[in-house]
């Protein structure tokens, strides 16, 4: 792999950048390997990487129906924090803000992490109790929060209203939480992955999963059979289609989560603002674009597209907050499609069919998880067992009843 330093920057510029080296080959598929990942997400590359990296396995590939990246990774709103409630998702959301901390050195790729803050506005006296409960929470698992008052949040952003119809009370607010580039997470990481050998195999979707004597033996793609005994579902929205080709029934719903940015404006949002109460969320894009957020489409679906009234709702919501914006133009909008569990915590674990293994559930909120859920999940493959951090999000949860109930336990869900 061509390592990307001052220095090459400076070495290529000599040579009007004609040298720059592929960042991944274009892989085909082979007949065997030892693991196949299938879903070229986020979560998807991060597992093949750290599968390659972490367990020294080297024949891996990664199936992906579309273009990496083309999925909800591509899609989401970048918001990155590790301030959950209950211990379990706190300790998974913190390992991977760990492994954000130092992704771009490790993967020699500029995931453009910035640190903004990330702040949880408060309405009613009962998101403040919430609130408190949460940031204590948060303090006893080592995990950055403060509490800021009403006087806080204008110092930082003074063109907020907060007498709105539902005036802010107050906000939670993680200082190390902030924002990365989607995109630059699952180049880096296909990057990093395949300079192990890692095979990214793009337009390759998977139609079915083969089984022997309830031993998964291979899949069937658009590209021919692929002999492996361990094969990784990290599929997202498509969680439930590909678990239904090995006869199990996920407890996920798929609905439609969009998203839309503005023109490109100076420097002005210098955190990120989330809101559950009127149900939207804010940050400004290092282009310049203010990037905004809405709550799902209530309605099932895999279009990757919503309804207007989300969107409507969603800007009445932000011009409210921040009248300064009425008049500001939207560029983009688009929709992705979302896997929501019931407790609104992610199922990454082991299967009833030997050999085949989940990562899915993440609904509204896993882009914040990616290296931590790679990690993880590369660890539940190799060794054919969760890691300690992933072991309470088994899919049993759902019939023992261990939940872990982050719903509405850390303002909007993202
Ligand atoms: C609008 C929106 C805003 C969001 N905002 C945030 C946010 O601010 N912060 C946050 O933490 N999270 C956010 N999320 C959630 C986050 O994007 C996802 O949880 C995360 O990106 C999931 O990553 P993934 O790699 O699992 O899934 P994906 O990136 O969706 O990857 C799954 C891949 O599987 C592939 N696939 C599906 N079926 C098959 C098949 N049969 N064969 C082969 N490949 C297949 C798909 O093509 C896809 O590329 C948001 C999501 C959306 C839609």
């Amino acid at each position: 792999m061509q390592h990307f330093s001052i220095w090459s920057l400076l070495r290529n510029a000599m040579s009007y950048h004609e040298g720059w080296q592929r960042q991944w080959r274009d892989a085909q598929p082979q007949s065997e390997y030892d693991a196949v990942v299938v879903g070229g997400g986020g979560h998807g590359l991060a597992t093949a990487y750290y599968l390659a990296k972490e367990h020294g396995m080297r024949r891996i590939a990664v199936v992906e129906k579309g273009w990496l990246g083309g999925g909800n990774t591509g899609r989401n709103t970048t918001i990155v924090r590790s301030n959950y409630l209950w211990d379990e998702a706190t300790a998974l959301y913190e390992k991977s803000m760990k492994l954000w901390e130092g992704l771009s050195q490790d993967i020699n790729y500029n995931v453009m992490f910035s640190q903004r803050g990330v702040m949880n506005l408060g309405h009613t006296l009962q998101d403040m109790r919430d609130i408190e409960r949460r940031v204590t929470a948060n303090r006893y698992n080592g995990v950055d929060a403060e509490v800021l008052s009403p006087a806080q949040i204008k110092e930082m952003l003074p063109f907020i209203n907060l007498n709105t119809r539902y005036p802010v009370l107050g906000a939670s607010y993680q200082p190390r939480a902030g924002v990365a580039r989607h995109d630059a997470v699952a180049w880096g990481f296909a990057r990093a992955a395949d300079a192990l050998g890692v095979d990214i195999i793009q337009n390759c979707e998977v139609k079915a999963i083969r089984r022997e004597n309830g031993t998964v033996v291979g899949i069937e793609t658009v590209k021919g059979f692929i002999k492996t005994p361990k094969v990784a579902v990290v599929a997202a929205g498509h969680s439930s289609q590909i678990a239904q080709m090995a006869d199990i029934r996920l407890p996920l719903e798929s609905h439609p989560l969009q998203a839309l940015v503005s023109e490109a404006l100076k420097p002005i949002f210098p955190t990120v603002v989330m809101s559950n109460a009127i149900h939207a969320y804010i940050s400004q894009s290092d282009k310049g674009d203010l990037v905004i957020g809405a709550g799902i489409d209530a309605y099932t679906g895999f279009g990757q597209r919503g309804s207007f009234p989300i969107i409507e709702h969603t800007l009445q919501a932000i011009v409210e907050l921040f009248p300064l914006f009425s008049r500001v133009r939207m560029n983009r909008q688009w929709g992705g499609i979302v896997d929501v569990s019931p407790d609104a915590c992610p199922i990454i674990g082991l299967t009833p069919v030997k050999g085949l293994y989940i990562n899915c559930g993440w609904g509204t909120g896993g882009f914040k998880a990616t290296p931590g859920s790679g990690w993880v999940m590369a660890h539940t493959v190799a060794q054919d067992r969760p890691h300690e951090i992933n072991a309470p999000f088994s899919l049993d949860r759902f019939a023992s009843g261990h939940l872990i109930d982050e719903h509405g336990a850390a303002a909007v869900a993202h």
